[in-house]
């Protein structure tokens, strides 16, 4: 029988200056800074309910595309699930996410089964240079999910994690355990209908 690993690695991708660290940040600490600070790379982790027993969710969070190529590979094919993050004010940063895609595919040898999230973050910006429907056909293209998110003011973050969870079918995994809730409590959604949910 194949060994099942006791964590669930979730690896975020994307280019430097998109809001990976604070989209994570956000979601494990509840907390959010103006500044930007490089990352190396950090990875978190918290308790998870996987099928009957609990696992460990490990999400790691990556210097984007600036990642040494070898490392690249690792991640990927360590991960189990993947964030592909880009900003709503930046084209490129999607356009950046094209290789991250593929080497995905190639590393899966598909995407079939790979739970993949893509993330327009930053939707509280009103400079925008990717609209929610061009994003949402990449993401139709690319055969996978597709979200806004805003770390700055907490909109979809907790949506983000918890329905990446759900793409998964290997295996039962959610947030929380013993059904109670992980991560921060919500506030009121402040900014509902702001950005453009999916
Ligand atoms: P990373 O390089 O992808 O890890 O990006 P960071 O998380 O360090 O964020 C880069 C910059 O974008 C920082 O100045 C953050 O404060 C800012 N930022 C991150 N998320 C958001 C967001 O949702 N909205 C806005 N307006 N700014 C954000
Ligand atoms: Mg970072």
């Amino acid at each position: 029988m194949p060994e099942q690993s006791n964590d669930y690695r979730v690896v975020v991708f994307g280019a430097g200056g998109v809001g990976k660290s604070s989209l994570v940040l956000r979601f494990v600490k509840g907390t959010f800074r103006d500044t930007y600070i490089p990352t190396v790379e950090d990875t978190y982790r918290q308790v998870i309910s996987c099928d009957k027993s609990v696992c460990t969710l490990q999400i790691t969070d990556t210097t984007g595309s600036h990642q040494f190529p070898a490392m690249q590979r690792l991640s990927i094919s360590k991960g189990h699930a993947f964030v592909l993050v880009f900003s709503v004010t930046s084209r490129q940063s999607l356009e950046e996410l094209g290789p991250i895609h593929q080497l995905i595919a190639q590393i899966k040898g598909g995407v079939d089964g790979v739970p993949v999230m893509l993330v327009g973050n930053k939707c509280d910006e009103t400079q925008r240079e990717v609209d929610a429907r061009e994003a949402q056909a990449v993401a139709q293209a690319w055969k996978c999910a597709f979200m806004e998110t805003s770390a700055k003011l907490d909109h979809n973050v907790q949506e983000l994690f918890q329905q990446l969870l759900t793409l998964e079918t290997r295996r039962d995994v959610r947030l929380g355990v013993d059904g109670k809730r992980a991560g921060q409590p919500r506030r009121t959604d402040r900014v509902k209908g702001k950005c453009a949910l999916m």
